[in-house]
């Protein structure tokens, strides 16, 4: 069940028989040879009556997760240099690599390169390759959906709701991790940090969202793993709030953003709970009915 926050009953619940089957397939298309782009939502008619119209997702630790794919890759290329004649225990390296990864951002590419001038001295090519090597395979295995995402996701198209991400990631990251969970064609829109240029919780992004959907704030929500910056930022957007609470393991890597976290509308401990707080804002109550 997902915790409101701010006003209303508590107490809606959602059974997973109540949302569908899982794996539900989408329409089918079939095309041999190259063929234009349909349009975005050119099949689904997109002006429906409800109060929400648009559903906005971080992607790293929202959508996947991001860190239980860092740390099972990581742990891939510390066994692999190891075994080509790292002289550290893997806990040892494994802290090392994410202290370098605190200092420089998560997203930082040459992360092997610091660590092994660190430890070794040089870069020391037979340990890097073993490294990325092993770092690339694991990636792979464990870069999945949280549980019930797809589900919520094909659940949101068939509904017609517009669906975004927003994401601080750098464009080709996003996208790679977008492609490799197989949701390159399921948002009408993916903003990243290299077409908004700021980071949440400036709502720069969120607003650039809202205004390409077409959508207003008040019947647009914002679903994210950081309070002081998927909350905040949604929040200083105008947006109805969902903290998933499921997916907040920055703040064991990230420094923590000097501000009072902001508590989110809603909380959601499992992605099928989004559902839920779609009804609550469509139902008869909801914040923006006129009467
Ligand atoms: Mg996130």
């Amino acid at each position: 069940m997902f915790s409101k926050i701010a006003a209303g009953p508590p107490g809606i619940n959602r059974g997973t028989a109540g949302v569908g089957s899982p794996g539900t397939s989408q329409g089918k298309q079939v095309s041999i040879g190259p063929r234009e782009q349909p349009m975005k939502g050119a099949a689904v008619p997109q002006q429906v009556d409800r109060h929400i119209q648009a559903v906005i997702f971080d992607l790293d630790n929202t959508l996947t997760d991001f860190m239980k794919a860092k740390e099972n890759s990581i742990t891939a290329a510390v066994d692999a240099m190891i075994d080509v004649g790292l002289p550290l225990s893997r806990e040892e390296a494994t802290e090392k690599i994410f202290a370098i990864y605190k200092d420089k951002g998560i997203e930082h590419q040459r992360v092997f390169n610091i660590f092994l001038e660190q430890t070794v001295g040089r870069v020391d090519h037979r340990m890097l390759a073993a490294g990325v090597v092993s770092y690339r395979r694991g990636r792979e295995g464990s870069l999945v959906p949280y549980p019930h995402a797809k589900m919520v996701l094909n659940r949101l198209l068939k509904e017609g709701y517009k669906l975004a991400v927003v994401s601080d990631a750098p464009g080709f990251e996003a996208w790679l991790r977008l492609t490799a969970l197989g949701l390159q064609h399921t948002f009408d829109l993916v903003l990243t940090f290299d077409e908004t240029g700021s980071h949440k919780p400036d709502p720069a992004g969120f607003l650039m969202a809202l205004e390409r959907l077409g959508v207003e704030a008040e019947n647009a929500v914002v679903i994210g793993d950081w309070k002081e910056r998927d909350i905040l930022g949604g929040r200083n957007a105008g947006l109805h709030t969902v903290y998933a609470r499921y997916g907040d393991q920055y703040s064991k890597y990230a420094d923590k953003i000097e501000s009072e976290p902001t508590e989110p509308d809603f909380v959601a401990d499992d992605l099928l709970q989004l559902l839920d707080v779609l009804d609550h804002l469509n139902g008869p109550d909801h914040p923006g009915k006129e009467t």
